[in-house]
């Protein structure tokens, strides 16, 4: 029963969310009142706003003008609402303040990742707030140990190593390829998810989202959607690497000792 509820409301938020992955996109307020369809403009009823259900209900097509809705709005409510459960599952019992942290961080996440993927472009805003969340939530961070100075120097490290990390790659790819290979939104997304993973944690998000964005790549490849040397953006595969990271608190580099 709880968990129907919980899932309800990462429905909610998901379609929160929606509202500000919408409104960063096209940068108008978030606070403005109600939503409107991004086509028409007609303002959207409440029983056309109901998170995926409305969606099934008018077949992903807007009531007054039949335009299709974009499926990134489901998606989104839905991947919101799955995370929800599965982390509130994981720590929503034993260690609620961290549970409250990680889907903090993962709706951030998620926002990040929508943006990134549609527009190629990562707003360092976002990765403040995760900076912010990871600090102040490093006490009960299960990847952190020891005392709270100590939690707080990882996630702090962990900044460090992972906007650090992404600088060097800029100036090395400036050097080789003569233009910018990663972008400075790339540098302060990792040095926010350093702040929840940590420093050693960096490495290992890296080597996961490699794998996710091969996984992609060779997707688009057979589905024959990748044209040459078109660009994939990183921010969403970094992402979906550094909830798996906390999630599963898989340390690679332990693999080979
Ligand atoms: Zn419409």
């Amino acid at each position: 029963m709880i968990l129907i509820f919980i899932f309800i409301i990462g429905l909610c938020i998901g379609s929160f969310l929606n509202v500000v992955i919408y409104r960063t996109e096209k940068d108008i307020s978030i606070v403005s009142p109600s939503s409107f369809c991004p086509q028409c403009k007609s303002p959207i009823k409440w029983y056309d706003n109901i998170p995926v259900i409305s969606y099934l209900i008018l077949g992903g097509k807007c009531r007054n003008c039949k335009n299709r809705i974009s499926y990134w709005y489901p998606a989104v409510e839905l991947l919101s609402a799955v995370l929800t459960t599965v982390l509130f599952l994981k720590w929503g019992y034993e260690n609620t303040f961290w549970f409250v942290a990680a889907t903090l961080i993962s709706y951030v996440l998620i926002v990040v990742s929508v943006i990134d993927f549609k527009t190629m472009m990562l707003s360092d805003l976002f990765s403040y707030i995760i900076a912010f969340i990871g600090i102040i939530s490093s006490f009960y961070n299960p990847l952190f140990e020891g005392n709270l100075y100590s939690k707080i120097s990882s996630s702090v490290l962990g900044i460090i190593a992972g906007a650090g990390s992404i600088y060097l790659l800029m100036k090395i790819g400036k050097i080789i390829y003569k233009k910018d290979a990663v972008g400075d939104g790339d540098m302060f997304l990792m040095g926010a998810i350093g702040s929840f993973v940590g420093a050693k944690g960096i490495i290992d998000v890296v080597i996961i989202a490699s794998f996710l964005g091969a996984a992609y790549g060779f997707i688009l490849i057979i589905t024959k959607k990748l044209e040459r040397f078109s660009y994939i953006p990183f921010g969403p595969f970094l992402s979906g690497a550094s909830i798996i990271k906390i999630y599963f608190n898989i340390k690679i580099l332990n693999l080979f000792n």
